[in-house]
């Protein structure tokens, strides 16, 4: 048996996901900091940051991303997502300061479930509005004055959806974890969404095509 191989095949999509979050922590940061437009990475062809990776290279990332997943079924959230292993890595911190797990009360639950489709759907509204852009970003040659001036010019959008990143983050270290994740990401809840639809369109076609074997005890009573 060779132990290498197993070792490799084991650690790979853990390697990968650290890796992709590695080549993509400029354009979060940028993201965070500078994206003018209500939902990022949907028209980056005429961002006018020009500092912001994702503008020269989200096609073929996106397309490696699409070919990675194909090729090892590997899941977007939990093994590629950039934002998503940053928010692992809090969640590894605050398990390094206390392992006490932070319990929500159904109440709570209910209110975060509630906020997460209210996200998704001011998502797909922006998107319905043409994803509009909230301020001008001005450009400089050194990036801390570009950002200086984004703090400068932006107006309440920019830092009301600053605060939600910045708090949901905070939340993931300190509470609970993952908290963009499962209460805020629309990506991540239109993948969800998507995930559950594929599922019960399984579970209809599964029960239509069931015939009338006694293989599952199904037809039991029918047979006694
Ligand atoms: S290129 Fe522009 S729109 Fe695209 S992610 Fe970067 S800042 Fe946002
Ligand atoms: S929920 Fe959103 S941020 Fe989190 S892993 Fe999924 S897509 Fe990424």
């Amino acid at each position: 048996m060779d132990f290498n191989k197993i070792k490799l095949k084991k650690w790979f999509p853990t390697i990968m996901k650290y890796l992709f979050f590695i080549v993509s922590l400029e354009t979060i940061v940028l993201v965070m900091l500078r994206c003018p437009y209500v939902i990022p990475f949907l028209a980056c062809d005429m961002c006018p940051v020009v500092d912001c990776p994702s503008k020269y290279y989200r096609k073929p990332f996106v397309a490696f991303i699409v070919g990675y997943m194909i090729i090892f079924k590997a899941d977007f959230c939990s093994k590629i997502c950039p934002f998503g292993s940053l928010n692992d890595i809090l969640y590894k911190i605050r398990r390094k300061i206390s392992k006490k797990p932070f319990k929500l009360s159904l109440e709570t639950k209910t209110i975060l479930n509630f906020l997460k489709y209210l996200f998704f759907v001011c998502a797909i509204i922006a998107i319905f509005y043409g994803n509009p852009r909230y301020y001008i970003p001005i450009h400089t040659s050194d990036l801390m004055t570009s950002l200086k001036l984004a703090y400068l010019a932006a107006g309440n959008a920019y830092f009301a959806r600053l605060y939600v990143i910045v708090g949901a983050l905070l939340l993931g270290l300190l509470l609970i974890p993952r908290f963009w994740c499962r209460y805020i990401c629309p990506l991540g809840t239109s993948i969800q969404l998507t995930k559950k639809g594929i599922r019960k369109i399984k579970t209809v076609n599964a029960v239509k095509s069931c015939g009338d074997c006694s293989k599952c005890g199904k037809n039991d009573n029918k047979y006694n």
